[in-house]
């Protein structure tokens, strides 16, 4: 039976870096919101066009936009997958309940990210990622070998235009206000995990879960 799993939490407590770890040492696919929205800007196809001002300025980016996309990737995914992102708001949620069914698909397990807004922004300020493969680092926690490149494809790491300090704190705060309602809605079967762990902590905390 193919797994669906939510991963919940405030921009910053490490959903992609799990993501990632999910994916490359037990198969799952990660499928990001905010990864495929990057893409569409750097495409500048009509949705990234779109989507471009609301990432800019931290806010959500409308959800009849997302829901179409996220519909679209899940009709090609019949594997087992992390949904790291998405969804945001209960709408979202409500839509996503609606495409698995069609799928004959359910969520299996909601996991919830517990970190504080301080440490989001410590993390956030010293994110890196590789423009080419997606790969996370942290310029402290998590730095790749050689200085600024990618340890997966020598690729130069860039810093996210939205993780500057103001950004940031604004995105926390759409987390508050639109997200963490959904701590509510998925109370049946969430579990909450100390997002500042150790990230092998944090990973070996979610793989008992599931
Ligand atoms: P999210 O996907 O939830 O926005 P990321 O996975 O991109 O968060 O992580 C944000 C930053 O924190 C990255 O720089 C990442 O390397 C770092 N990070 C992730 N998990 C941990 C951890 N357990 N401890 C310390 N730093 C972490
Ligand atoms: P992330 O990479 O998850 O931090 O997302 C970066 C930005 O993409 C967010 O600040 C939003 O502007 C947008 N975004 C990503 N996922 C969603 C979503 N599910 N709903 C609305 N906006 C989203």
């Amino acid at each position: 039976m193919v797994k669906t799993i939510v991963f919940l939490g405030p921009p910053g407590a490490g959903k992609g870096t799990q993501s990632q770890l999910l994916q490359e040492r037990l198969g799952f696919i990660q499928i990001s919101t905010g990864d495929l929205l990057r893409e569409a800007v750097k495409n500048q196809t009509p949705l990234g066009i779109k989507a471009k001002s609301y990432m800019d300025e931290g806010k959500l980016v409308p959800d009849e936009l997302i829901i179409d996309l996220i519909k679209e990737k899940l009709s090609q995914i019949g594997n087992n997958i992390i949904l790291d992102g998405f969804p945001r708001t209960v709408p979202q949620a409500k839509a996503l309940d609606n495409l698995l069914a069609n799928l004959g698909r359910k969520i299996d397990g909601v996991i919830l990210f517990d970190i504080t807004e301080d440490e989001v922004v410590k993390r956030l300020s010293g994110r890196r990622v590789c423009p080419s493969c997606g790969t996370v680092y942290h310029i402290i926690y998590n730095p790749p070998r050689e200085d600024e490149i990618c340890d997966k494809c020598g690729t130069k790491l860039i810093q996210r235009e939205d993780d500057r300090e103001e950004v940031i704190r604004k995105r926390f705060e759409v987390y508050r206000d639109q997200t963490a309602p959904l701590i509510d809605y998925y109370k049946d079967y969430i579990v909450k995990i100390d997002a500042t762990a150790d990230k092998e902590e944090v990973y070996n905390k979610i793989t008992s879960v599931l």
